[in-house]
């Protein structure tokens, strides 16, 4: 059983938290990720399982979400079928045309920016919707909210021009969980108000660094923030920098280059 491996003390922790396990070491065996973190929602859990980079899954009631999923479809294996698969843009690491034929079923729906929905085939468009920043689409019981995601350093600005890429705000089960894309720490992202769960990128030169990350994660205040995203980046000196910003948030690590 991989609760067997946790300790008591960071049992106690999650306990205390109210939810069912937290992953407080980053690069644990990939094995223990399929287990998935899992909080306590509206209507039952929200479970967390990171697959690499910037590819997760994520259950909520009644509903099975993948993010950028990208790669061989094998790394999805045990996974349930998704529901919905999130595509914030274009890069590789985000969005491949072979991954998402290997993966979306009959009742998969696909949502992701104008641009990439442009370069899908014709069999996936049909299962797509495009949203664009500042637009919301509904999904079952689910909003998906799309919010900006861009570059504001000037040598940076190439990769994620502003109004292309796509971040997330997910309304579902009575919690906000904000799936940033690949984003520097703007406006809009401090702005954020009552978010649940958080994934933040920070890489350089794509992204950002973990000091506008923690910066930025500190002014909106998540009750938790994944760092994920963040290849060539410590993760633990963000969640030093946030914790030294006194905010609350709980910074959970996951296996996400293992
Ligand atoms: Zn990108
Ligand atoms: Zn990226």
């Amino acid at each position: 059983m991989e609760f067997t491996r946790r300790t008591g003390l960071q049992l106690g922790v999650a306990a205390l938290a109210g939810i069912a396990a937290v992953r407080f070491m980053p690069y644990e065996a990939h094995a223990q990720a399929m287990t998935g973190d899992s909080y306590d929602a509206d209507g039952g859990k929200i479970t967390i399982n990171p697959v690499s980079h910037a590819s997760f899954v994520m259950t909520v009631p009644g509903m099975v979400i993948y993010n950028d999923p990208v790669g061989a479809a094998s790394a999805y294996e045990g996974q349930p079928a998704p529901d919905v698969i999130l595509i914030t843009h274009e890069h590789p690491d985000h969005f491949n045309v072979e991954t998402l034929q290997a993966l979306a079923g009959e009742g998969t729906r696909v949502v992701t920016n104008p641009s990439v929905y442009e370069k899908l085939p014709e069999a996936l468009k049909a299962k797509a919707t495009q949203v664009a920043n500042g637009e919301q689409t509904k999904i079952g019981e689910m909003s998906i909210d799309a919010v900006p995601a861009y570059n504001t350093t000037e040598e940076r600005l190439k990769y994620h021009p502003k109004g292309r890429d796509n971040g997330y705000v997910l309304g579902v089960a009575g919690k906000r969980i904000y799936i940033a894309g690949d984003t520097e720490d703007i406006p809009e992202m401090r702005a954020l108000k009552d978010i649940f769960i958080a994934f933040v990128p920070m890489n350089l030169p794509f992204t950002m660094d973990v000091d506008q990350a923690a910066s930025a994660v500190a002014e909106f205040k998540p009750t938790y923030v994944y760092p994920y995203h963040y290849k060539g980046s410590d993760p633990a000196a963000f969640a030093e920098n946030v914790s030294k910003e006194g905010a609350d948030t709980k910074v959970v690590m996951g296996p996400w280059y293992s």
